[in-house]
């Protein structure tokens, strides 16, 4: 008997036999990252002791907060900024 569902993530088993894909998919600040996988799209983002750890809302939170005091320390500083994505 067949089950005619497809699989939402074909790939997970992937990132459990080889592990993720991480590629950076946001720079927050020059130390603190945001990662994504390639594979089954689970994020990850530097915490503040600078290990990985998982993207959760509240690191999301806190890591738009970074963002935005570091951008504003480089607008002060007078190094271009380009900040083509909507603030
Ligand atoms: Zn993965």
């Amino acid at each position: 008997m067949k089950i005619h569902k497809k699989a939402p993530r074909p790939r997970k088993l992937y990132c459990h036999l080889f592990g993720h894909q991480y590629h950076v998919s946001k720079k927050v600040t020059s130390h603190v990252n945001e990662y994504t996988c390639a594979c089954c799209k689970k994020q990850l983002t530097t915490n503040s002791d600078g290990d990985l750890t998982e993207l959760t809302p509240k690191f999301r939170e806190i890591n738009s907060i970074l963002e935005n005091m570091y951008m504003r320390k480089r607008e002060r500083s007078g190094s271009p900024v380009f900040s083509a994505s909507g603030y």
